[in-house]
């Protein structure tokens, strides 16, 4: 076995015999090996100081701007976590990954993904679905993907066409968009359950707080939510 030939899943630079090192010592944060130094170094881990119901990475505790107006439309906030911030290596990620079909790097951070889900209290772990057209022309659910050996519960198809895909709207609209999830199970599956929602990104809230008030509507007991990035 030749380390030394492995490359990072990134960048495509081969990795040194040092980076491994730093893995086997626990330096770095995520399945590291896969990753070279300068594309790790990039990961930003939201562990520090963020708003506590979105996890926005900020220089303050307090609750956000944004989340404050998610409380005061009357949602219950959702005490939403990520793990690293949505910067310019994790942009990156996410376009390999999900626009190229890339699928060999849908568990470069599952490790993560599952020790953050073990974290919270929960009875199921609902991946936010995505649309038919996608499941077409991708070929798969980039959330579940990421999610190797975590039980999931696909209880939400997105009802939305694909004129209404989200990159199209301006940030007003994609908060003013209906309803765009439905649920693909009866109710009676989640009346009075804990549900953990998971995103790859969180960026206005909008997804989220539309799957949460689908299933809280349903009889949901609580819902929360995480992604790998914000
Ligand atoms: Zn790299
Ligand atoms: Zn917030």
């Amino acid at each position: 076995m030749n380390q030394s030939r492995k490359l990072c899943q990134l960048c495509g630079l081969p990795l040194t015999e040092d980076q491994s090192f730093l893995s086997l010592l626990g330096i770095m944060s995520t399945d590291s090996n896969n990753l070279c130094e300068d594309c790790c170094n990039q990961l930003v881990l939201i562990n520090d100081i963020f708003c506590p119901n979105c996890g926005r990475l900020q220089a303050t505790p307090e609750m956000c701007f944004d989340c404050i107006r998610w409380q005061n439309k009357g949602y219950p906030l959702l005490e939403h976590r990520a793990i690293y911030q949505y910067n310019d290596v994790m942009k990156t990620y996410m376009q390999q990954y999900k626009f190229n079909g890339d699928f060999l790097l849908k568990d470069l951070f599952n490790h993560d993904l599952i020790r953050l889900i073990d974290s919270i209290d929960k009875d199921i772990v609902v991946p936010i679905p995505v649309s038919h057209y996608t499941m077409q022309t991708r070929g798969f659910n980039q959330v579940s993907g990421m999610l190797n050996g975590q039980t999931l519960s696909d209880i939400l198809s997105v009802t939305a066409s694909k004129k209404d895909h989200q990159s199209q709207f301006g940030r007003r609209e994609r908060m003013n968009r209906q309803q765009p999830f439905a649920l693909s199970v009866s109710s009676q599956l989640v009346v009075g359950q804990r549900i953990l929602l998971v995103d790859d990104v969180y960026t206005t809230g909008n997804t989220m707080y539309h799957a949460a008030n689908l299933l809280y509507q349903a009889g949901a007991k609580t819902v929360k939510s995480i992604s790998l990035a914000r």
